[in-house]
Formats: C-alpha cells, sequence, structure tokens
C-alpha cells in the first residue's frame, strides 16, 4: 500500500488553503463539507470563493503566503500556480508537522486527496496513488451508479435506532437482524425515498425478532422492476441495485439474456413468460409472488419496457397489496420511448405533432375507440403488439379519414442487436412488414414525425439494419 487511506476528523478545525483560483475553490468545496473553519489565503479570490467570504462560510487574508499563517491548522493545502508558493507552503507546512496537499504535486505533499463518493454519513474514497487520477475517477463513476442516492439516508435511519435495537436484542441476535435490515423490505424503501413505510416495516421485524429470536421472520418483498425495451444499459440505476440484491428473478419473454446478468449471480432465475393463448400464466405469477415472498425472499418482477405500460404491472400490484406483501415499483423506459430514440423519431415536435398515445394492437378490435379523434393530423399514434393486427389497424385508421401517404415507421427488437427498422407509409406500412417479415416485439409509429428526417443520424443500436421504405419497392 502506497498511502494508507483514513478518515479525518475536521469539524470545527482550522484548515489553510493557499491560492484562490478554481482549483482552490474546488478543494474549499470539499473541506467545507467536512465542517472545517476555512481560512484562504491570496491577493484575489475568484468570485464564488469570494461570494463564500462574503457570505461569512470562510476566513480570507488577502496577502501573499508568509508561514505563520499556518499555524494551528490541522491540514493545509496548496492551490497557486506559482511554483515556489507551493514548494514554500510544502516545506512550512512539514517542518510544523502539518499534513499538506499540494495540489497535483505528490511529491510535495505529505497526503493526497482520494476520489470521492459521498453519500454521508457513508463515503467511500477511491485512490491510485497518484499513478492515474483518471482511473481512480472512473473506478468512483462505476461505484457512483451502483450505490443508491439516498445510501445517506439509510445510513442515518439505521443510526437513529442503533441504540433501540441494542436495547431490543442480544448481541448475536443483533447482527443477523442488522444484515437482513441493510438488504431488506425497510432498507429498499428507504432508498426509494418513503421512510414512513420504512419505519413502519422496521419496527414490525423488530418485533418479530424479539418475539422469535436470533432467526427472525425477515420479510420477503418484490420489486416490479421495468427493464427496458432490451438494451441492458437502458436499465435504470434503481432497477441494477435492486437486481444485485434479489434473491429470486421473474422474468418474461422480453427480457433478453445479456439483462438478466446483470442480477445477482448466484439469484435463482424463473422463466415466466406467456406461451400465445396461454391464459392461466398469469395466475400461475400471482402465485407465485407470493408464496416465495411469504418465504422470506426479494423478488424481482423483470417485465419487459415499463411495468405500467401494457405489463399488468397494475395487477400484480393488487394482488400483493391483498395480501400484505411490500412491493416497489421501478419505471423503465417503455418499448415507444426506446425505439423512438433508436430509430431517431421523436414523438412529439412543435411543427409536426403535439401528442402523443399510446396504444395495443388488440385496440384495432375495439369499435368503440374513437379512430377519428386518432386519425387527425398533427399527432403521433404509437401501436404496442402490432405486428399481428397492422393490416386491421391501417384499415381503421384509414377508414378514419388518415391520409394514404401518412408515414409510418415500424421498429423491431428496438435498441437490441437486430433492431430493424422500417420507414414507410400508412398505404404501404401492412405490405411492406408482410415482405420484410417483421416479428413481434415490434411497435408501429404512426404520424408526421415518422418521416422526420432529424440530423439523418438515428442513435441506433449497434448492427441496426435501417430498412428504408424506398430500398423495399
Ligand atoms: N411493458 C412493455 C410493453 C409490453 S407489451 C413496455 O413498456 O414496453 C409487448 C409489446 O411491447 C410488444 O408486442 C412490442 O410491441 C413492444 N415492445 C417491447 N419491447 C420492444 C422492443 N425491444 N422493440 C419493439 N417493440 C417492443
Amino acid at each position: 500500500m502506497d498511502y494508507l487511506p483514513v478518515c479525518l476528523n475536521l469539524k470545527a478545525r482550522r484548515a489553510v488553503v493557499v491560492g484562490g483560483g478554481h482549483v482552490a475553490a474546488r478543494k474549499v468545496d470539499t473541506l467545507l463539507r467536512a465542517g472545517a473553519r476555512v481560512t484562504v489565503v491570496a491577493p484575489r479570490l475568484m468570485p464564488q470563493l469570494e461570494q463564500r467570504a462574503a457570505a461569512g462560510d470562510l476566513e480570507h487574508l488577502p496577502a501573499e503566503f508568509a508561514p505563520a499563517q499556518l499555524n494551528g491548522a490541522a491540514l493545509v493545502i496548496a492551490a497557486t500556480d506559482v511554483a515556489e508558493v507551493n514548494i514554500a507552503v510544502s516545506r512550512s507546512a512539514q517542518q510544523r508537522q502539518i499534513p499538506v496537499n499540494v495540489v497535483d504535486q505528490p511529491a510535495l505533499s505529505s497526503f493526497i486527496f482520494p476520489a470521492i463518493v459521498d453519500r454521508s454519513p457513508l463515503v467511500v474514497a477511491v485512490s491510485s496513488a497518484g499513478s492515474s487520477p483518471v482511473l481512480a475517477r472512473r473506478v468512483r463513476a462505476q461505484i457512483e451508479a451502483l450505490l443508491p442516492a439516498r445510501l445517506g439516508a439509510l445510513a442515518r435511519f439505521m443510526r437513529e435506532r442503533r441504540e433501540l435495537v441494542r436495547r431490543a436484542l442480544g448481541t448475536l441476535a443483533r447482527r443477523g437482524f442488522w444484515e437482513r435490515m441493510a438488504g431488506g423490505a425497510a432498507a429498499s424503501r428507504v432508498l426509494a425515498g418513503d421512510e414512513a413505510a420504512a419505519a413502519e416495516i422496521f419496527a414490525r421485524e423488530l418485533l418479530n425478532s424479539r418475539l422469535k429470536g436470533a432467526c427472525g421472520s425477515g420479510l420477503g418483498e418484490v420489486y416490479l422492476i421495468g427493464a427496458g425495451p432490451g438494451d441492458p444499459d437502458l436499465l435504470t440505476l434503481r432497477a441494477l441495485q435492486l437486481l444485485q440484491q434479489a434473491d429470486v428473478v421473474l422474468y418474461d419473454r422480453l427480457v433478453p439474456d445479456a439483462l438478466l446478468e446483470r442480477a445477482r449471480r448466484d439469484a435463482q432465475r424463473i422463466f415466466v413468460g406467456k406461451e400465445p393463448g396461454e391464459h392461466s400464466q398469469q395466475a400461475r405469477i400471482h402465485e407465485l409472488l407470493v408464496e416465495l415472498a411469504r418465504q422470506g425472499k426479494r423478488v424481482a418482477r423483470l417485465k419487459g419496457g415499463d411495468p405500467f405500460v401494457f405489463g399488468r404491472g397494475g395487477e400484480e400490484l393488487e394482488v400483493l397489496a391483498t395480501h400484505g406483501i411490500p412491493c416497489l415499483v421501478v419505471p423503465g423506459i417503455t418499448a415507444a420511448l426506446g425505439a423512438a430514440a433508436s430509430a431517431g423519431i421523436p414523438l412529439t415536435h412543435r411543427r409536426l405533432s403535439h401528442s402523443v398515445t399510446f396504444l395495443s394492437g388488440h385496440d384495432a378490435l375495439d369499435d368503440s375507440l374513437d379512430w377519428r379523434a386518432l386519425a387527425h393530423a398533427g399527432q403521433t399514434v404509437v401501436f404496442y403488439m402490432a405486428v399481428a393486427q397492422l393490416p386491421r389497424i391501417v384499415a381503421r385508421l384509414r377508414a378514419a379519414g388518415a391520409a394514404a401517404d401518412l408515414p409510418a415507421a415500424l421498429i423491431e427488437q428496438a435498441t437490441l442487436p437486430g433492431q430493424r427498422v422500417l420507414r414507410s407509409d400508412l398505404a404501404r406500412v401492412a405490405e411492406l412488414a408482410g415482405r420484410e417479415r417483421i416479428c413481434s416485439p415490434a411497435l408501429l409509429i404512426v404520424g408526421e414525425v415518422a418521416g422526420f428526417a432529424g440530423t439523418g443520424t438515428s442513435v441506433a443500436a449497434p448492427g441496426t439494419a435501417t430498412v428504408p421504405a424506398e430500398a423495399l419497392g
């Protein structure tokens, strides 16, 4: 180990920063966050530091550096662009046995700053001992993405209850209890921003643990997770975090293997996709969810796109509520949004479209739908599950007055390596789709925006084959 990482308590202690520019301002910011009393030595301050001095957040010594300014300091930072000054600060601090950092000059420093992930009171420090700050920052960014934004709130939530738990449980039971809490339903509630629910679950768990001794009950819970349109990088951070703590993953047909790989290695994976025409499957899913959660498992129910857009998430939520099983819903990027981005089709556009409607292909069978309203110009209509009903959708829209040359695009396997985009118009889209053998999953986007050329660069997944209508005859 080249350096020993330690966590320094700077609360109300004097820290001196020599320099008044941008780099100094960044260091001042870090020191203030750690509660230090900051003195900045610099003939002039950049505006942000000036404001902080005016607000009384820091003390400003408008002078050249002089060694006596370091007296009584717990920490010194040199952040000037004058080499001799930096050397003088380093020397004076080291003579006084005060830890000193000269920005970007490890040879002049007795300590260096790590890259910090701040979820106070929980902090993560990453250092490459100066060998590659870029690498350290990359690692930091990866950790940032993994750690929930409200981890600090969770640490505080637990701190506030430490004493309570200490009084309620014996040493042995306590450890198991905290371990269950850190990855359980109360924690996921805090991380989702619902502390009231978390407090309730926590109290229930604590009572259970007292009644049952060391084993505790370990309430299970369900995460209804939107997995996005297919590209694993389009998972939300929360989806990823919960996937990595779930004991069991229930997934359906739209969830590709690459995405399942983001789940915990040892998690049990259960396929619950529906075969066409199979109606009993949804009931089985409900039973499974309840059964697994009752066993105390953390169950991730992964659904393509968003759970609440043609995803039957509402029904699953209802069943869980009926059985008193805690459930968290994590939104996902719905297929329409993924497909639109991939194909470079804006769903609304100041000139072309003022609204967007999501429909299901099955709606083509629905006589009560207002097809005339859907056929009006100046809007976008997106059909999910569009392939089987394509001719009927087109016929309905045409009969309701939509123009034959109204642009229409079909996006198959949006955001996935096999993505195809077929641009056409209403009159020809069904025939072209047949000829190109467009298969499910695919979306139909109807409206002026479907012909949008934009800058000509669609943000497409690698391996995308764009099938221009012209090429299809
Ligand atoms: N809950 C999902 C929709 C489920 S319905 C969501 O929010 O996206 C299933 C339909 O979604 C498919 O028939 C297809 O129309 C659409 N779909 C899902 N993933 C898709 C993808 N990668 N590319 C194109 N369409 C997709």
